[in-house]
């Protein structure tokens, strides 16, 4: 096989600045790693502020074209972004699973997921509309005009990182924005890989910049406080996006947040168990339990508590842990040593409150950032797991006895971002996706992610959906012009 990292040629390894790529002005690089063997894979250039604010004016130089290029043509480059990807897609899929961990499968699927932003922006560009009324008292018109809102900044996290990035750009670049974006300092690779595709399939300089940096903080807040810019969208934890959005409010800038979750996963007595056992599955394997909309609490009704249990805790254990990129592998590593010690912390807390083990819940030794997947019961409500995002493999099971208990439990957290309801019974269903305080919620299905459904959260999961007809909206403004007919 060859090395993943021959897809991405040291030159591309730089920063994405209009028609260049450069190193950072200091000269300063940083290295990532691969999470399976800890071992070096590669180094990419360290953006300073001075980067970042060139990065900008690249974007601002190129918006005034960018925002009058016809929506075909611009619907063109996104549709033959998306060819790219998918005709590439096994090796943006290796380099994917070698910064960020996953299983090749996963990755696989990520990429099919993260190209589908540009099929779907690609369609949409071309259906951009503004409305054409008589005002209600006559004597003029009422005329709307959508505009793009001019260029972007994107900070994304390193659980896709691919689709997060896609599922920005892809809208943005359909409005008419052009787009600086800074990806995770564990995962950079793959952005500077979308840009080098979007480069080749012909992309203008300046539309698309890519930001590498060791210094979130530094670099992103002099972005924000730049009053070229005119939108920040962001993808990660809420304690971050909280930053952003104070950081915004100075420069008064449009906001999208995609921030943390915390699903509760609910089984009920009438569900179809194979449905809800393979649901379950989806909801909290995906991606290593590394995702936002990963169930973080699995309530089972009692009647069912016992089989789904047993059944849930065999699925578990059966899974192969490992490195990735090599085959039949369920559960890669995850991110970093942190995300580790943070699991080995929630489950010792738990079980230090009364919870029991029935799998897992032991770190292997050895190189790579491993934790098995992991189930426990008893698990009390003041376990720091019901409240925290877990974000790896480990599985809280939750008996309860009535709706009404399941769904006051359910929404006793600051997110908001998804639920999860397994019943065979519509009228509860209906009353579940009513009750839940989510922006989204999976019925009978483990898995809502869809690039033409509106994805984000409410309370402190977000502001604001990506994808769908909605997920465009996010990158136009609407000047509405009263043209005087009496
Ligand atoms: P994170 O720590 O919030 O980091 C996300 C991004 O923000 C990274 O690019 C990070 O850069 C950057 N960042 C960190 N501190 C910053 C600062 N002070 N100013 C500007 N940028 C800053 O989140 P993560 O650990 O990468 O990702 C996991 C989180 O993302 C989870 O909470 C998950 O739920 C959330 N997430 C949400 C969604 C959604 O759609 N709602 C989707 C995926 C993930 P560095 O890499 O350099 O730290």
């Amino acid at each position: 096989m060859s090395d993943p990292m021959d897809v991405l040629a040291p030159e591309h390894r730089r920063l994405r600045i209009g028609d260049a790529w450069r190193d950072a002005a200091s000269g300063v690089t940083f290295v990532v790693e691969d999470p399976a063997t800890g071992t070096t894979v590669a180094e990419v250039a360290d953006a300073g502020v001075v980067d970042g604010l060139a990065a900008l004016d690249a974007a601002s130089r190129a918006a005034a074209q960018w925002a009058t290029t016809p929506p075909r043509r611009r619907s063109e480059l996104l549709t033959a972004t998306y060819r790219a990807l998918t005709d590439r897609a096994e090796e943006v899929a290796r380099l994917i699973t070698l910064e960020m961990g996953k299983p090749l499968a996963e990755a696989r699927a990520e990429v099919a997921y993260g190209a589908e932003f540009f099929r779907w922006f690609a369609e949409e560009a071309v259906r951009v509309e503004g409305r054409y009324s008589t005002a209600p008292a006559g004597g003029y018109r009422i005329l709307t005009v959508p505009k793009p809102v001019g260029p972007c900044v994107f900070v994304t996290p390193w659980n896709f990182p691919l689709a997060m990035g896609a599922r920005k750009i892809a809208p943005a670049l359909a409005a008419g924005c052009t787009t600086v974006t800074k990806p995770a300092a564990q995962t950079p690779l793959t952005m500077l890989l979308l840009a080098r595709i979007m480069e080749e399939v012909g992309v203008p300089a300046g539309v698309v910049n890519v930001v590498t940096t060791k210094r979130a903080g530094e670099v992103v807040s002099a972005l924000l406080a730049d009053t070229r810019t005119r939108k920040v969208s962001f993808t990660g934890s809420t304690e971050v996006g909280r930053v952003l959005l104070r950081q915004a409010a100075d420069n008064v800038l449009r906001t999208s947040m995609e921030l943390g979750g915390n699903a509760a996963l609910i089984v009920c007595a009438d569900a179809d168990l194979d449905v809800a056992l393979h649901g379950a599955m989806v909801a909290k394997m995906r991606n290593i339990g590394e995702s936002c909309i990963a169930a973080n609490r699995i309530y089972v009704e009692e009647p069912v508590r016992e089989e789904f249990t047993k059944r849930f805790t065999e699925r578990m254990g059966a899974l192969v842990v490992g490195n990735g990129l090599d085959d039949g592998v369920d559960v890669g590593a995850l991110i970093d040593e942190p995300s580790v010690a943070k699991l080995d912390d929630l489950v010792a807390d738990a079980v230090g409150r009364g919870a029991r083990i029935l799998v897992g819940g032991v770190r292997p030794d050895g190189p790579g950032h491993f934790y098995p997947p992991t189930v426990l019961v008893d698990v009390p409500d003041d376990a720091r797991m019901l409240r925290e995002e877990i974000f790896g493999p480990v599985a809280p099971i939750i008996s309860f006895t009535s709706d009404d208990e399941v769904i006051a439990k359910a929404n006793d957290t600051e997110h908001g971002l998804v639920g999860y309801v397994f019943t065979r019974d519509l009228q509860r269903a209906l009353r579940f996706t009513e009750g839940l305080e989510t922006g989204m919620i999976g019925v009978n299905r483990g898995l809502i992610s869809d690039p033409s459904a509106p994805f984000g959260g409410v309370k402190q999961s977000g502001i604001g959906k990506e994808g769908s007809h909605e997920g465009i909206g996010e990158y136009l403004d609407l000047t509405y012009a009263a043209i005087d007919l009496p």
